[in-house]
């Protein structure tokens, strides 16, 4: 493959969004041009008033295989990424079986991935209780980071973790080097919240939310801004649902401390003032909480306490959502939103004065530093990855399951109509998605830096 030229009048750069030919050769990008520097003999494709992204990076994905490819797969997850602009997915140690809390289990991840994906992936590793012993060979086997949970994860395969085991793991993660992402929730206030609820009518979303009280969000948190002061680890919190979380945090980071935030589309686009009774599609954990709590977590990111923003793709089948009988308590807690992401949060940041190179350094830029793979992925540079999402921000659309890709098409999104389109997605110079089509056979490939040493700071 020889020279390429895309060009674009608005193409987000780190340097802001300007006309400009980007160079591609190979899988790489060569260059970032002025289009009147092309010469004639190089192949060009011009997308003209078409935005042109680098292709987004998900920090937080559920792909669920091997063990639970009835939820999900990597074939159906980086299908729906692709159609949502995603060019890289980092997946989460579970709820595939095995976990992947040791090697042997990421063995078996890339074993299952093997000529599935669409798109680029890269696996987190898990901290459970016990298997501190696993931490540093996972991350010397090339884990971008670790994932653990202080509330139960609704599984039995992946135990959560208490201070004590904690204390346990974090001198192998700091060793590591590596983020520690911290599902932040303790059980106490839930627990004590849940009790209080035994009779309540939990078809209810307000019962739900009850249920899993802000409180007990923001003693997770203050319980690991104490222990990443003391371990010196770097902090990443998961999906922040409370806006009450972003003064102890920025507070935290304010001293000096290791931390990044995240939070997800759901959270910035959906209040509890509008999930209807019984509709459980909206279920995940933390919960959707009010509109005022959404508007500040808009200003969070505003002010940059907020990071990045992650999917949390989390599908199940349609049965465990328990639509049927709309019962908030037994329905599995997860939102679906590879496809979807991108609109939804370009349809509410426009609204509030945001640009795409807002989006771009949420959705692809900060989530590729997380992961660690910020010199190959997440921005159009020259040297980085040919990874490009063609965009068109002024069109709309109907949220249709026939949009969705993921296995099973439950969706918190449907019949919403979204504002921004993605046209193509190719990943290291390759098509992989046009107008809803998926070009070529499954070409995306694990995430491995070029030395492997760098993923292990010792
Ligand atoms: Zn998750």
């Amino acid at each position: 493959m020889g020279l390429k030229a895309f060009l674009s009048r608005r193409v987000v750069t780190p340097q802001g969004m300007r006309p400009a030919a980007v160079m591609v050769e190979e899988e790489r990008i060569r260059a970032v041009a002025s289009p009147s520097e092309i010469p004639p003999s190089v192949d060009r494709e011009d997308f003209g008033n078409l935005a042109l992204l680098p292709g987004l990076v998900d920090s937080h994905v559920h792909i669920n295989e091997p063990g639970r490819t009835e939820w999900e797969g990597f074939e159906t997850a980086t299908r729906a990424a692709a159609a949502g602009g995603y060019t890289m997915l980092i997946d989460m140690p579970l709820n595939s079986i095995p976990s992947t809390t040791n090697v042997e289990a990421l063995e078996a991840k890339r074993e299952a991935a093997r000529g599935k994906c669409s798109v680029d992936w890269a696996a987190w590793g898990g901290v459970v209780r016990g298997n501190q012993q696993d931490i540093e060979p996972l991350a010397r086997a090339g884990v971008r980071g670790f994932k653990c949970f202080l509330v139960h994860p609704g599984i039995e395969e992946f135990s959560m973790v208490s201070e004590a085991d904690l204390r346990k793991s974090l001198p192998h993660v700091a060793r590591s080097g590596l983020p520690l992402l911290v599902h932040a929730e303790l059980p106490g206030p839930v627990d004590a919240a849940t009790e209080q609820l035994q009779t309540a009518d939990w078809t209810r979303y307000p019962t739900y939310l009850q249920s899993r009280p802000d409180e007990a969000e923001m003693a997770a948190i203050q319980l690991m801004i104490t222990l990443c002061r003391e371990y010196g680890f770097h902090l990443h919190i998961v999906h922040l649902a409370t806006a009450r979380g972003l003064e102890p945090l920025q507070a935290a980071r304010g001293e000096g401390l290791p931390i990044t935030v995240e939070t997800c589309p759901h959270y910035l686009h959906l209040t509890a003032e509008t999930i209807p009774d019984g509709a459980t599609q909206c279920k995940c954990a933390p919960p959707i909480r009010d509109h005022a709590s959404r508007e500040q977590l808009w200003q969070g990111l505003r002010d940059g306490i907020i990071d990045l923003v992650a999917t949390d793709h989390s599908p199940c089948p349609p049965s465990m959502k328990r639509m049927d009988e709309g019962n908030f308590q037994t329905a599995w807690g997860g939102i679906a939103s590879l496809s979807m992401a991108l609109p939804i949060m370009w349809t509410e940041a426009r609204q509030r004065g945001f640009a795409l190179t807002d989006i771009v350094r949420w959705m692809a830029e900060q989530p590729a530093k997380l992961a660690g793979c910020q010199a190959h992925k997440g921005q159009i540079s020259p040297g980085y990855d040919a990874d490009l999402l063609v965009f068109d921000p002024e069109a709309e659309f109907q949220v249709t399951s026939d949009r969705l890709h993921h296995r099973h098409a439950v969706s918190s999104y449907l019949g919403e109509t979204l504002r921004g389109v993605v046209k193509r997605t190719y990943v290291r110079g390759k098509l992989v998605f046009e107008d809803g089509e998926f070009p070529g056979r499954p070409s995306g490939r694990e995430f491995a830096p070029a030395s492997p040493e760098m993923s292990v700071r010792r």
